[in-house]
């Protein structure tokens, strides 16, 4: 295959951040990783493969830095630190363009979040990137999906829809002013995991999960782990200025809900009435939009409602990969 792994290994992914923590990284047959005292570990890890979770297209740098962040976007969503990062890849060729490109951005971004890429696996086949990442919370203190209460808010960060729709202007579905297209895709290729909305939030909420499904169907398991419902008002969705003009232009041909399919990485959690100006206080000092967008309630399943209280159907939204074969 190569001229050897070892050499792709020892060429591209070697070179690593060092962390205190890590007190053997790349080279033996496993890492050997201190956690410090007093905080548990917690692993997350997905696999982006080429022509499903990217096109095939998608540059090696973002393909590269969209691996880490959805990971790190659900260590975000259960309020951990990151620290450890190992990468398993499949390369069906030794491309010393792609690796370069491929692995500078890896690396760029384990760096610029204080972490470390302690190991992984090299293969050859078709083009997949499993990243995997390890963080830390204090004993306890992960926020669940499973701890929503009835008469907690609904809270969403940032704005959602922007990565689905640049995933249609990529394809070539939807087009877009110049300037407002560069954001979407950025949208879409370079999502920045909520790292520290996370950890702030870890402090006061105790429920919260990442938007990598749409936010209805990752809302859903909130509810379904933790046994109620809740109610939406649609026109409380945040939404980008781009996406507004886009929805302006478009007049009332697009639901805007039908663009909740996922790729937002934003986090989505419940918090009690009380703490709203918290809320607003960790939004301010993050120069992150916070919005609430509903309420959970004693009943079963979400209810999404329009302006003048209507119920909309938006059950078919949200990307579930056995559905969509
Ligand atoms: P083994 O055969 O014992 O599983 P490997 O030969 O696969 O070990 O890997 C040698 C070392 O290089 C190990 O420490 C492994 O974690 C690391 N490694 C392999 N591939 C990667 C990669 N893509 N990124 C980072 N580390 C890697
Ligand atoms: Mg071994």
């Amino acid at each position: 295959m190569f001229s050897s792994e070892f050499d792709v290994i020892e060429k591209y992914f070697k070179s690593s951040a060092r962390r205190d923590d890590v007190v053997l990284g790349i080279g033996d047959d496993c890492a050997v990783l201190e956690v410090p005292d007093g905080k548990q570990l917690l692993s997350s890890s997905d696999t982006l493969i080429a022509g499903v979770h990217f096109p095939e297209d998608t540059d090696a740098g973002d393909i590269a830095a969209k691996a880490l962040a959805v990971n790190l976007s659900d260590l975000a969503a259960m309020g951990a630190v990151p620290a450890w990062v190992s990468l398993a890849i499949t390369l069906p060729e030794q491309d010393p363009l792609w690796l370069q490109e491929f692995s500078s951005a890896l690396h760029a971004e384990i760096s610029k979040q204080g972490l470390q890429l302690i190991g992984g696996d090299t293969t050859r086949g078709a083009l997949s990137v499993t990243v995997q990442v390890m963080g830390f919370v204090d004993r306890g203190k992960a926020m669940l999906r499973s701890n929503a209460k009835a008469g907690d808010l609904v809270c969403v960060s940032g704005s959602l829809g922007d990565a689905a729709l640049g995933l249609q202007i990529k394809q070539g579905e939807v087009s877009v002013a110049a300037e407002d297209a560069a954001y979407f895709l950025q949208r879409l290729n370079r999502p920045q995991a909520r790292v520290e909305l996370g950890l702030t939030l870890a402090d006061i909420c105790r429920c919260a999960i990442d938007i990598s499904d749409g936010l209805f169907a990752d809302l859903g398991h909130i509810l379904k782990a933790s046994g109620c419902g809740a109610t939406i008002e649609l026109d409380k969705l945040p939404l980008s200025q781009p996406m507004r003009r886009y929805l302006e232009e478009a007049n009332d041909a697009i639901n805007v809900y039908e663009l909740m399919r996922g790729d937002d990485y934003e986090l989505c959690f419940t918090v009690s009435g009380k703490l709203v100006s918290d809320i607003d206080e960790i939004a301010a000092s993050l120069e992150l939009p916070i919005n609430c967008i509903g309420i959970i309630d004693e009943g079963s399943g979400l209810r999404c409602v329009d302006p003048a209280g209507n119920s909309i159907d938006t059950s078919h939204s949200g990307y579930d990969h056995f559905s969509h074969g």
